[in-house]
C-alpha cells in the first residue's frame, strides 16, 4: 500500500522495519564488489570514526535505504535506470527520523553531483558503477547547480556522507555488525 504523502512508499512504521529490511536484503548487490549491508556499516563506521553526530551516523547507515525498498517491491537490483533512491529512501524514513537524518540521504545524489563538478578528477576516481550512475544522474552540476547546492541547509553534511560512500566499497572490511547501531537509531526516532 502506498501514500501520496510517501510519494508512492508507505511511510516507515518502527526502528525494526528498517532494520528488518538490511536484514532481508542487505546481502544484494550494492556494486561491483560489495553487498548493500558491507556498504552501508562501511559508510556508518567511516562517519564514527570521523567524528560524525549520531544523525549523521544514521544517515550514513541507511543513505541507500531506497534501493532496499526497491527489491522489498519485487525490483531487481542493481538496476539501469536512476530511481531516485534517494529521495524515496528519504521520504520513507521521514516518519521516524528528523531532517538532520534524513537531509543528507535526501541530497547524497546530489553531493556526488556537486563534487565531481568542483573536484575535476573525482570523477574518474570513482568506481565503475558509480560513474555510471552519474551519467543516469545527469552527470556533474553546472555552475548554477553547484551554487543552489552550496545555498542548501545541510549540503556540508550529505557532502560528507558522500565521500564515505565513495570510501565504503571496500571487499573484506571489517566493521562493526548492524546490531551496533540498534540502540543509536532508537534513541533517534524517539526524539
Ligand atoms: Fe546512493
Ligand atoms: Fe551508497
Amino acid at each position: 500500500m502506498s501514500t501520496p504523502e510517501a510519494g508512492g512508499w508507505a511511510p516507515a512504521t518502527s526502528v525494526d522495519e528498517v532494520l528488518g529490511l538490511f536484514r532481508r536484503f542487505g546481502a544484494d548487490r550494492y556494486d561491483e564488489e560489495v553487498s548493500q549491508l558491507d556498504h552501508a556499516l562501511q559508510c556508518a563506521a567511516l562517519a564514527r570514526r570521523d567524528g560524525a553526530p549520531d544523525e549523521l551516523v544514521a544517515a550514513a547507515l541507511l543513505h541507500d535505504v531506497g534501493h532496499l525498498l526497491h527489491l522489498r517491491d519485487g525490483g531487481r537490483g542493481p538496476v539501469d535506470e536512476d530511481l531516485a533512491h534517494e529521495d524515496v529512501g528519504a521520504r520513507w524514513l521521514s516518519a521516524l527520523f528528523g531532517p538532520a537524518v534524513t537531509g543528507p540521504i535526501e541530497l547524497h545524489v546530489e553531493a556526488k553531483r556537486y563534487l565531481c563538478a568542483v573536484e575535476p578528477g573525482l570523477t574518474d576516481a570513482l568506481s565503475a558503477g558509480s560513474r555510471a550512475s552519474l551519467v543516469r544522474q545527469g552527470g556533474p552540476l553546472d555552475q548554477v547547480g553547484v551554487a543552489a547546492f552550496e545555498a542548501r541547509a545541510g549540503s556540508p553534511e550529505a557532502v560528507a556522507l558522500r565521500r564515505w560512500d565513495d570510501a565504503g566499497k571496500v571487499v573484506g572490511l571489517h566493521v562493526v555488525p548492524l546490531d551496533a547501531y540498534e540502540a543509536m537509531l532508537f534513541d533517534l526516532a524517539a526524539r
